[in-house]
């Protein structure tokens, strides 16, 4: 007998996983799945050592250990100059994933519709369906993804609940221009609605560009979460831990959730986190380490038919394929992690109408040398 219900029937296997799978199938280098290759600090790895022989090892609190959250709210009030309660307001959670479903589980009902910018990381629809919610689709602009004010407004409807952003974007590496984001914040105000905010890439901004965070708009705060992710931080995705933020109401909700959910995220990675915080100028490397990185590949890659879109910030560098060929974008990657030896990852997934314009995402958070060879296996492609 075959299992009788399925809530997701239009979801498969993440693309991660399938790209990944073939990638280690092919003994191909994986520029598809975003997670770095390169070592976590040791620091931090001490630290993770030292809290475990400390004795950290049972259930941390159920919104989380209370050092970090205090460390996360110096931060918030350091670097962006906003207070949220560490007691009530922030919660710690096994990665921005669960933080995201999590958020948008205690807040959508059956019926409610929310905005989703087109391409979309792939976590927020199936988290929506779920929940009985209905997504309405807003596509950005192709090819420099910028915001149609039009197509904006033309989503909202009476049903409208929320809004999700995700600032830095992935998979198209746009900073949302500080223009957009008022328009966003209007639309909001105007139509009583709420906002999730996934900010996981905030500290990965190039080229002296900003990343202006939701949480800078104090109008929005009684209705605005956000969602953060130490793994994309420190390097370190494996260990699944982030954080949400947000108005003690709405987060009282969204622990009723968390409680029997996960309950509580591993204590001793908590602990480590929170020792290495108190350094609050670890964040001003990462930026240029990435831009160095995304640099490298680029002055690598030389290709005619593979042509570079501009990034100003993730760790995610798309790439057009100019060539003629009758294949999707997704047998593309396919042909490409078995011929060519590199994994990439195909944006027509991200799309509610799986838009092909032979767009890939290149994952740049990889050793120097492997994003040497990527290139020199790309440009070799004919
Ligand atoms: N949001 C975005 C935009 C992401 O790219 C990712 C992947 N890291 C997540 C959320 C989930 O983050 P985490 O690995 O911390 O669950
Ligand atoms: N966020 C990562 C990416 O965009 C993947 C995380 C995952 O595999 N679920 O590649």
């Amino acid at each position: 007998m075959s299992f009788p219900v399925d809530k997701l029937p239009h979801v498969g296997t993440t693309i991660f996983s399938v790209m990944s799978q073939l990638a280690t199938e092919h003994k191909a280098i994986n520029l598809g799945q975003g997670f770095p290759t390169f070592p976590v600090d040791s620091l931090l790895i001490d630290l993770v050592t030292k809290a475990m022989k400390d004795g950290h090892n049972q259930y941390a609190p159920m919104p989380g250990v209370p050092i970090l959250r205090q460390r996360i709210a110096e931060k918030l009030m350091r670097r962006n100059g906003v207070h949220y309660d560490w007691q009530s307001e922030i919660t710690i959670t096994a990665g921005a994933s669960q933080a995201l479903f999590t958020a948008i589980g205690s807040l959508i009902q059956k019926g409610d519709e929310v905005v989703l910018f087109g391409p979309a990381y792939d976590c927020y629809a199936p988290a929506i369906a779920l929940n009985g919610g209905v997504v309405k689709w807003v596509d950005l602009h192709y090819p420099d993804f910028s915001l149609d004010q039009t197509a904006l407004q033309a989503a909202i409807t009476s049903r409208t609940k929320l809004i999700i952003l995700n600032n830095p974007h992935n998979p198209s590496g746009k900073v949302w221009k500080k223009e957009e984001l008022d328009l966003i914040a209007k639309v909001v105000l105007e139509n009583n609605l709420f906002i999730i905010s996934d900010e996981v890439y905030e500290h990965i901004v190039f080229d002296g560009q900003v990343h202006y965070s939701m949480m800078e708009y104090p109008e929005l705060r009684d209705r605005l979460m956000l969602t953060f992710s130490f793994g994309k931080t420190f390097h370190a995705t494996g260990w699944k831990l982030g954080y949400a933020i947000s108005p003690k109401d709405w987060m009282t909700s969204f622990r009723k959730q968390h409680q029997f959910n996960v309950f509580t995220c591993n204590s001793a990675f908590q602990y480590a986190i929170a020792d290495y915080m108190s350094d609050l100028t670890l964040y001003d490397s990462i930026s240029p380490m990435y831009q160095a990185k995304r640099d490298l590949l680029l002055s690598y890659m030389h290709h005619p038919l593979l042509e570079m879109i501009p990034t100003s910030g993730t760790y995610f560098q798309l790439m057009r394929f100019k060539g003629d060929s009758s294949l999707s974008d997704t047998q593309l990657a396919e042909e490409w992690v078995a011929n060519q030896g590199v994994a990439l990852i195909p944006t027509s997934v991200f799309y509610n109408d799986f838009s092909d314009n032979r767009v890939f995402r290149i994952c740049f958070a990889k050793e120097d040398h492997e994003l040497i060879a990527a290139a020199e296996k790309l440009n070799s492609l004919h």
